[in-house]
């Protein structure tokens, strides 16, 4: 029978994981903030005490972190996980990550004979609870067939992007483009709002007109339109405006890399990068709905 371990049980990775045990999976989690550890242990988990002994005890290693940092961390700087693995198994990294450390943990996995593949996600931590997400994938087909029945557990949709890194790349545009339309419905809504409209009414009247978009539609920013999303709880629980700023500034760097200067996506940085400053890092990303006039 397969073993999972899954590290990093954090707003996403907490449900994704608990998907697993939901669908017969045996899932070991691991988070630094081990006060996940009682709730985890409640939904049918097992917590591993000992990050090398429980690597061990697995063929199939799901990681996801808040970013390339902490990957770098686990997978690179960590001298010992990778000889506790055994050969063969299956790393998924799910996380958001730049492209070139995917490629770098790829490398190191080959070395000791293990497998990896790159997976970010997308469909928020609505998506991760219901079991809906979008598995952007990179690596060999083979891997990804492997992957497959995990992902399932998790995803609606799993796409094979290209080798290894691809997903994340893939992922980095499709970020870029989230926050230029959360931007932009932000905006809508606050002109809507300034001219006395409902703003429930006219997310309807858009929601089926030229301005639909994700946002609007899932994910509307502005509090008491939409029930069950961040704005309905005070923008907490979501995705993190710090980790907007994180996949903006890899769009960023491979933007510059290419030779390419997206004038939206640099707005998008920048505006961001300001809203975490003034404090709202840990807010969910439709927090900009808030920013001040004009800034
Ligand atoms: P999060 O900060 O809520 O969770 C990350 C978890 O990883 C935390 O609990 C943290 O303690 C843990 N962690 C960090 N370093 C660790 C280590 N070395 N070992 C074990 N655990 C460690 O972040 P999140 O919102 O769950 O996002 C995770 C990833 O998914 C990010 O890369 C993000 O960009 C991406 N993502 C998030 C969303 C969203 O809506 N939140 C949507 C799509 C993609």
């Amino acid at each position: 029978m397969d073993q999972i371990l899954f590290i990093g049980l954090g707003n996403m990775g907490f449900p994704m994981a608990c998907n697993l045990l939901r669908k017969g999976f045996s899932v070991t989690g691991f988070d630094l903030y081990s006060n996940i550890q009682s709730s985890f242990e409640k939904e049918g988990g097992k917590w591993a005490h000992s990050l090398e002994q429980s690597a061990n005890e697995s063929n199939i290693i799901i990681s996801m972190l808040p970013g390339g940092k902490e990957l770098k961390n686990l997978y690179i700087k960590n001298q010992k996980l990778f000889s506790f693995l055994q050969k063969g198994t299956l790393i998924i990294d799910c996380t958001t990550a730049d492209p070139e450390i995917i490629r770098q943990v790829a490398e190191k996995s080959k070395k000791y004979f293990l497998n990896m593949v790159d997976a970010p996600v997308s469909g928020g931590t609505a998506g991760a609870a219901q079991g809906t997400l979008t598995f952007i994938v990179g690596g060999a087909a083979s891997d990804l067939d492997r992957a497959r029945p995990f992902l399932s557990a998790m995803g609606k949709n799993i796409f094979h992007a290209g080798k290894s890194g691809d997903g994340q790349a893939v992922k980095v545009c499709n970020n870029m483009l989230l926050a230029i339309h959360m931007i932009g419905t932000c905006e809508a809504l606050n002109l809507g709002k300034a001219l006395g409209l409902s703003t429930k009414t006219l997310s309807e009247i858009m929601k089926v007109s030229s301005g639909n978009n994700w946002s609007l539609e899932k994910y509307n920013p502005c509090p008491g339109v939409m029930k069950g999303v961040p704005s309905d709880r005070e923008y907490e629980g979501g995705f993190a405006v710090q980790l907007m700023v994180k996949d903006l500034s890899l769009a960023m760097k491979s933007a510059k890399s290419y030779g390419q200067s997206p004038v939206l996506g640099k707005k998008a940085y920048d505006l961001y990068k300001t809203h975490m400053e003034k404090g709202f890092g840990k807010k969910d990303f439709s927090h900009v709905f808030k920013q001040e006039k004009g800034k």
